[in-house]
C-alpha cells in the first residue's frame, strides 16, 4: 500500500526534525547561488541563524519575477557540470522559467512520482499511457520516470493525436492514463465519433492535473469513462508533478512534506494564515541540489484540510487548487475565478464538455459572454429546449457569481481545444 512506509507515515515530530535538518542544508546549498548569496548578505542571514522552521520567515519570498530576472543561471547552486536535465514552465503567463536538475534531483523527483502512483494502486502489472506533452514541460518525463521505477509498462504517447491515443489504448490494453482534464473531456467526444463507448477500455484509473478543475468536472470524467480520476498537482519550479497527489480516499491532496516545506500565506500581506484558511501556497524545496528555491510564491490558492486521512499518511492534505491569484477576473467589482463558472456549468444537465469566457469593455461597462457547448441530444430541433437551457445557465451563474453573463450556446466540439492546458478566458478589455 505504501511506496515508502517510513516516510509516508512518519509521525509529525519526526517529520519536523527531518524538515529542519533538510531546511538548514537547503539554505547552505542555496547560498552557493548568485541570487541567494546576495539576498542572504543583504538581510544579514547566516545559515546557522535558521534554528527552527519558524525562523524561515526572515527570508523574503521568491517570486517568478525573481526567477525571470536572474534567468538562466542566477539560481544555480552547483557547477554546470553537475546538471543532467533542464525543464521549463509552460510559460502561460509570460517568459518561461528554467529549472536545472542534478542526477540526485532527478532521482528524488522520480521517487516522489513513484510514491504518488503507487499510493493510488499502480503496480508492475499496469500499462501506463502518458498523454502529456513530453519535452520541456514536466508532465511528460516526470511521470514517465516514476512509472518506470514502479516497473509498469510505459507508453510515452505524448499529447494530442486522439485517434492514435484510442488505438494505443485498445491495442496495448492500457490500464492507467495521465491526462489533462479538459483533454479527457475532448477525447471522449472522439470516442463517440468512432462509435466506441469510452467505458469499453481497460483503463481503471487516470491521473488528472496540470490545470484547475472542479470536483464536478472530475465526477463528469469518472462517469463518462467509468474509471477513478486522481488529482495531481505540481509546478515546474518545484520539479513539476509529484508535489501533492490524491490518495484513494480522494479527500484532498497529500503534499509531500519531506520534500517541500508548506506555508499558506495571505497573498496581500504575506502573513501566515491558520490551518484551514484559504491563501497562497508558498513552498520551499527540501531536497534539491541544483536549484533550491526558498519560499516560492506559487500564486496558487488553496487551504490545508483539517484532520487525519484514513489512509494513514501523515503528510497534510491541501484542497484542490481554486486557481491562481492572477486567474482572478474582476468584473463590475466582483472577483470571479473561472473554476466557479466551470463548477456551475458542470452541474447543469445538457451542458457539454467545453466552454469559453470572453470579457469585453464598452465605455465604462464590462461584459462577460460565456460560450457553452451543449450536448448533442439537445439539438433536437426544438428551440424551446435550447432557450430553457440557456436561461437555466444564466440564472444558475447569476446566483453563484452575482453577475449576469450573456450565454451563447454552441455546437458540441466547436470551441477551440488545446492539447495542453485549456485556455478558458479571452480578455478583450483594454486598461
Ligand atoms: P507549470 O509550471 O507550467 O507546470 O504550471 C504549474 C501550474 O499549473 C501550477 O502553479 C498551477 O497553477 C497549475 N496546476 C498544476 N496542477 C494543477 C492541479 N492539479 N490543479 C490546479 N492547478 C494545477
Ligand atoms: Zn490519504
Amino acid at each position: 500500500m505504501y511506496w515508502e512506509k517510513d516516510v509516508e507515515t512518519m509521525n509529525r515530530e519526526n517529520l519536523a526534525v527531518l524538515q529542519l535538518e533538510r531546511l538548514q542544508k537547503t539554505i547552505g546549498q542555496a547560498a552557493n547561488s548568485f541570487y541567494y548569496d546576495k539576498l542572504f548578505k543583504e538581510i544579514g542571514l547566516k545559515t546557522e541563524d535558521v534554528r527552527s522552521l519558524a525562523g524561515l520567515d526572515k527570508i523574503p519570498p521568491t517570486t517568478k519575477e525573481d526567477l525571470r530576472e536572474h534567468w538562466p543561471y542566477g539560481f544555480l547552486a552547483t557547477s554546470r557540470d553537475e546538471l543532467v536535465r533542464m525543464h521549463s514552465s509552460s510559460g502561460t503567463t509570460g517568459r518561461a522559467t528554467v529549472i536545472f536538475h542534478t542526477a540526485g534531483d532527478i532521482n528524488e523527483w522520480t521517487n516522489l512520482l513513484s510514491r504518488c502512483m503507487y499510493m493510488t494502486g499502480m503496480r508492475k502489472s499496469d500499462v501506463f499511457q502518458n498523454m502529456m506533452t513530453y519535452g520541456l514541460f514536466t508532465g511528460g518525463l516526470g511521470f514517465h520516470y516514476g512509472a518506470e521505477r514502479i516497473g509498469a509498462l510505459v507508453i510515452p504517447a505524448g499529447a494530442g493525436n486522439s485517434k492514435r491515443q484510442i488505438q494505443l489504448l485498445k491495442d496495448f490494453e492500457t490500464t492507467v492514463i495521465h491526462i489533462i482534464p479538459s483533454y479527457a473531456l475532448h477525447l471522449s467526444t472522439v470516442f463517440e465519433e468512432l462509435q466506441i463507448d469510452p467505458k469499453d477500455t481497460n483503463i481503471r484509473m487516470a491521473y488528472v492535473g496540470a490545470e484547475p478543475h472542479s470536483e464536478k468536472m472530475r465526477q463528469k470524467i469518472e462517469d463518462i469513462y467509468g474509471f477513478k480520476a486522481y488529482n495531481s498537482y505540481g509546478l515546474s519550479e518545484m520539479n513539476g508533478p509529484g508535489v501533492a497527489f490524491e490518495c484513494t480516499c480522494q479527500n484532498g491532496l497529500h503534499i509531500w512534506e519531506d520534500n517541500f516545506l508548506v506555508e499558506v500565506l495571505d497573498p496581500v500581506t504575506m502573513k501566515p494564515l491558520p490551518d484551514g484558511e484559504e491563501g497562497e501556497l508558498v513552498l520551499t524545496t527540501l531536497a534539491r541540489e541544483g536549484m533550491p528555491i526558498i519560499r516560492y510564491r506559487t500564486k496558487d490558492l488553496t487551504r490545508i484540510l483539517p484532520g487525519d486521512c484514513p489512509c494513514g499518511r501523515t503528510h497534510r492534505r491541501i484542497e484542490r487548487i481554486k486557481g491562481r491569484t492572477d486567474d482572478m477576473l474582476i468584473l463590475k467589482g466582483v472577483n470571479i475565478f473561472p473554476i466557479q463558472i466551470e463548477k456551475k456549468l458542470m452541474e447543469i444537465p445538457g451542458v457539454g464538455k467545453n466552454f469559453l469566457i470572453i470579457l469585453d469593455r464598452e465605455g465604462y461597462n464590462d461584459h462577460m459572454t460565456i460560450k457553452v457547448e451543449v450536448e448533442r441530444q439537445f439539438f433536437d430541433g426544438d428551440l424551446k429546449h435550447l432557450e430553457q437551457l440557456r436561461r437555466k445557465i444564466v440564472e444558475g451563474l447569476k446566483s453563484d457569481i452575482l453577475i449576469t453573463p450573456k450565454v451563447d450556446l454552441v455546437d458540441p466540439d466547436s470551441l477551440p481545444q488545446s492539447e495542453g492546458k485549456a485556455k478558458r478566458v479571452i480578455d478583450n478589455r483594454k486598461d
